[in-house]
């Protein structure tokens, strides 16, 4: 490539570490952010000196790229995260849900058996995809819904705990995921360790923005094509155009499929069609701790309720909550947010109260301070039967595109690692070379 400039759209995880890698290797980096921030979906919100993470929460154990680039800032190595999730189900038992365990309490000795069987027969003996990539398709367990395992009267523990899995690591109701995502994700659970930065998730991507030209309020509105390839990008405020020897296209989809031109359609079609949708995040400024042992709270899955769990911040990562009082997250997962868009934040709020008291009988008397966070484009992507497929279809498509890369945790399987492994695929596209030191 002879025209040594990139311009990157999106300063999230994904177009920051790709920023990052290549001004490494000497490509002059000029990122465009919508919004006043760094981070996108990493973000954190503050009141007197407590903050708390609103996008992303923490980091599991076998990411790669996020610990070296953790170095690269200087930031120390997250944290391990101490405490227990707490299950409440319907008939008053009460599960501890810890990683890397194979015997849950409260679970009952025949569902124990069968989840490790399960586990035993996909995880552990099964075939193991790479992780954090979509690599292979497996229409055996793609075109099958998660909502399908477990479906006996005396499973009904288990499905709330595979539902409570597939709400807690990707935000869906089962009837939304797909086996073999599902599958990938129990790996992460189970046999990961979970940690977090003592100044919040962002500040992995604050410290990468400070290293990179990243202009501020500056939206694309959409990219400019000169010829068969993309050329640059034409901005929102101006109606300017920037010209880059390479794009490298790195939001969230909902706002990809907006930027595409028709030369583009096929690939806008795919972006259209990825199952995101607009999060509000419910917090509540306690006046006092809740349990000091307890960082995640489940109600019974089965039963669904507009939120589905909580997250209490302070012991999550108490390096991040000064004062010592719970700051608890309530989350609401698809296809329940599609109820919450256009809603009120007090309205919100309301309804996130009461979900959460079910959780932590007697918050409703505890909240000194509530506020909404907003993801306004887009909380996570869902994986519905027959998104791995659609990913390998456009992964293929978008092969031989001439000046442009796209950068998306869709493309292998949500979370940061996979934001930052689809940044590594796109700058081996611009320069031939994959690493990340
Ligand atoms: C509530 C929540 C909890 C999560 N928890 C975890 C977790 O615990 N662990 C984990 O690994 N992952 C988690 N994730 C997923 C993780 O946050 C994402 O995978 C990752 O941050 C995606 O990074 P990205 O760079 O691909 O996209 P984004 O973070 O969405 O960044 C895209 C950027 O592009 C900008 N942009 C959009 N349109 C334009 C435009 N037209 N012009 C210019 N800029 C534009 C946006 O403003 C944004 O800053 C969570 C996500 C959410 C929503």
């Amino acid at each position: 490539m002879e025209n040594r400039k990139v311009i990157i759209i999106g300063a999230g995880i994904g177009g920051l570490s790709a920023g990052y890698w290549l001004s490494q290797r000497g490509y002059e980096v000029e990122i465009l952010e919508a919004l006043d921030y760094p981070g996108g979906r990493m973000a954190t919100i503050e009141r007197k000196g407590d903050k708390v993470d609103v996008g992303a929460q923490f980091f599991h154990s076998n990411y790669r790229h996020a610990f070296d680039l953790m170095d690269a800032v200087g930031l120390r190595r997250s944290e391990p995260i101490k405490g227990k999730v707490k299950f409440r189900f319907e008939d008053g038992a009460v599960l501890d849900f810890e990683s890397q365990s194979l015997y849950l309490r409260g679970l009952g000795l025949a569902n124990n058996v069968k989840l490790d069987w399960f586990v035993l027969k996909h995880i552990i003996f099964g075939h193991r995809s790479p992780m954090y990539r979509i690599v292979e398709d497996r229409p055996e367990y793609d075109n099958i819904e998660l909502a399908e395992l477990f479906r006996a009267p005396s499973e009904l523990k288990l499905r709330a705990l595979v539902s409570a899995i597939s709400l807690a690591s990707n935000m869906s109701e089962p009837e939304w995921m797909s086996l073999c995502h599902f599958i990938q994700l129990l790996r992460i659970d189970m046999f990961t360790k979970y940690s977090v930065l003592a100044g919040g998730t962002a500040s992995l991507a604050e410290g990468l923005a400070r290293k990179l030209v990243v202009r501020y309020e500056s939206p694309v509105q959409q990219l400019v094509m000169e010829k068969s390839r993309v050329g640059g990008v034409q901005m929102k405020k101006d109606g300017s155009v920037k010209k880059a020897g390479h794009v490298i296209v790195a939001a969230a989809a909902p706002s990809v499929g907006r930027m595409l031109p028709d030369e583009l359609k096929e690939q806008r079609d795919f972006f259209e069609s990825v199952v995101q949708a607009p999060l509000p995040m419910p917090v509540f400024f306690l006046d006092r701790p809740v349990n000091k042992n307890v960082w995640a709270y489940f109600n019974e899955p089965t039963v669904k309720r507009t939120f589905s769990f909580a997250v209490d911040g302070s012991v999550k990562c108490p390096a991040m909550v000064p004062s010592g009082k719970g700051v608890v997250s309530s989350w609401s997962c698809y296809p329940h947010t599609l109820d919450l868009i256009d809603r009120p934040d007090d309205e919100i709020l309301k309804k996130a109260l009461a979900d959460t008291e079910l959780m932590i009988p007697g918050i409703s008397n505890w909240v000194e301070e509530a506020r909404v966070f907003w993801h306004k484009e887009a909380g996570m992507g869902h994986f519905p039967t027959g998104s791995y497929r659609k990913v390998l279809d456009f992964k293929e498509k978008i092969k031989d595109l001439e000046g442009v890369s796209f950068v998306s945790d869709i493309l292998g399987g949500c979370f940061m690692e996979a934001a930052m492994v689809s940044a590594t695929e796109a700058v081996k596209r611009v320069c031939a070379w994959g690493g990340t030191k």
